[in-house]
């Protein structure tokens, strides 16, 4: 067992000496199986919550409607999910009823795709009742039991599929994916947070123009916001050659905009209707001008001034997809470059200029902070407090 596993191992014993069954399932197993990074252990368990809550000493509720019970055990937190089915699948989506069941079979069936079905003990033993393992080395992404039914039940594990293409690069079995096709327009039931955070991770995986390839063939694009009359600009990414990586969501809701012609209003708008949060969609904000300005050669002082450090580099991720961006050194040379970073460095504020230069406060006297800064960092003033109290105090005279 991999390190990360080990600390994890007298948890499971714990709940096995106790005379109940324990094992880590779902994309840790499947993830160490693949000799991949795992970030988090999911434990399984046939113990009720209070049974496990009378096991160890320090618990927290974290889900205890749904089984999970989050057991503290030397500073880590391992969350424990009782074995269950769920049942009463209303509107195509998650059940609101789970019933907890002693037999590890039933909580694996319940599982979306064979290869997050597996279960593994604490001694090494992997526990394969759908042949997870085999699909594991064929790189294949299959339902668990009949497509059909498994999407008619939960009509997320459609984008769950897809995404999983793009982020392990693997291929979605042909019965799973004409499932896909036939059941599609259920994903207009799913909660558009939960669609967000699937559609992100689509776009964060190994292989996104794999899982971007399926998604727009099955139709699921059809039945996302803003996107369904989209499928030939999203088509023209396949093309953009591959091998191509993002590294936070920011800009995959960057990429997305631009692919889509968005400007301004048409930015918000879009945002808003996946949810993002208010800060993404700030940044987006920032990142699709400064993508422009990066494909025309025109990345200017403003221009990085208006943009930031932080946006800068997301668009310059986002532009490299294109074969538009800059080296990262260039890029940081020229942002370090800038006279001023922020308005907070300029040499005189507001107050100062209402007390030394006699402006008054009120919308003139934000008009004269503006030219002042880009005064100062076009490099045509320097970012000094006479010079700039002198200018200040010509800009007022102008004004009359
Ligand atoms: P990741 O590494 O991206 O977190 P994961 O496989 O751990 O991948 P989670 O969303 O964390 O994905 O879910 C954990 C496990 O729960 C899955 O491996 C799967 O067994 C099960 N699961 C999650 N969502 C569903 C669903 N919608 N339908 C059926 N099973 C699901
Ligand atoms: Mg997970």
């Amino acid at each position: 067992l991999p390190p990360l596993f080990e600390p994890a191992r007298p948890v499971l014993q714990k709940i096995e000496d106790a005379g109940f069954e324990a094992y880590f399932v779902g994309g840790c197993v499947r993830d160490t199986i693949l000799g991949d990074q795992i970030h988090d252990i999911d434990i399984a368990t046939s113990a009720y919550p209070s049974e496990i809550k009378a096991i160890f000493n320090r618990t927290v509720d974290t889900g205890i409607e749904h089984g999970t019970v989050m057991i503290l055990d030397h500073g880590t937190g391992y969350e424990t999910t009782t074995f269950r089915t769920e049942s009463g699948y209303q509107d195509y989506r998650r059940p609101d009823q789970v019933t907890f069941v002693r037999s590890l079979a039933e909580d694996l069936q319940r599982r979306d795709f064979t290869i997050n079905a597996l279960a593994l003990r604490e001694n090494g033993e992997v526990i394969d009742l759908f042949d997870g393992l085999t699909d594991l080395k064929k790189g294949l992404i299959r339902a668990v039991g009949d497509p059909h039914e498994r999407f008619n039940e939960d009509a997320l594990r459609m984008m769950r599929a897809v995404r999983f293409a793009s982020k392990l690069d693997f291929v979605i079995d042909g019965p799973t994916l004409a499932g896909i096709k036939d059941n599609a327009h259920l994903l207009a039931k799913i909660a558009v947070e939960r669609n967000q955070v699937e559609l992100e991770k689509l776009f964060l995986g190994q292989n996104p123009p794999a899982g971007l390839k399926d998604f727009l063939a099955t139709g699921l694009y059809k039945y996302c916001p803003g996107l369904s009359g989209a499928k030939d600009r999203l088509s023209a990414l396949l093309v953009t050659g591959n091998g191509w990586h993002l590294q936070n969501t920011d800009q995959v809701w960057g990429l997305l905009a631009t692919q889509l012609g968005l400007t301004g209003n048409g930015i918000v708008h879009f945002l808003k209707q996946w949810k993002t949060s208010n800060d993404t969609i700030k940044q987006v904000k920032k990142i699709i001008p400064a993508v422009a300005a990066l494909h025309y050669h025109q990345l200017d002082p403003v221009t990085m001034f208006k943009t930031g450090w932080t946006a800068l580099t997301d668009a310059n991720q986002v532009a490299s997809i294109y074969g538009w961006q800059m080296a990262p050194a260039d890029l940081q040379t020229a942002y370090d470059a800038l006279p001023i970073k922020s308005g907070r460095e300029l040499a005189v504020d507001g107050r100062t200029l209402i007390q030394a230069a006699g402006i008054k406060p009120g919308p003139a006297l934000g008009k004269i902070i503006k030219q002042l800064t880009h005064a100062v960092v076009t490099g045509q003033l320097a970012n000094d407090r006479p010079q700039l109290l002198q200018h200040a105090a010509e800009l007022k005279q102008k004004e009359g």
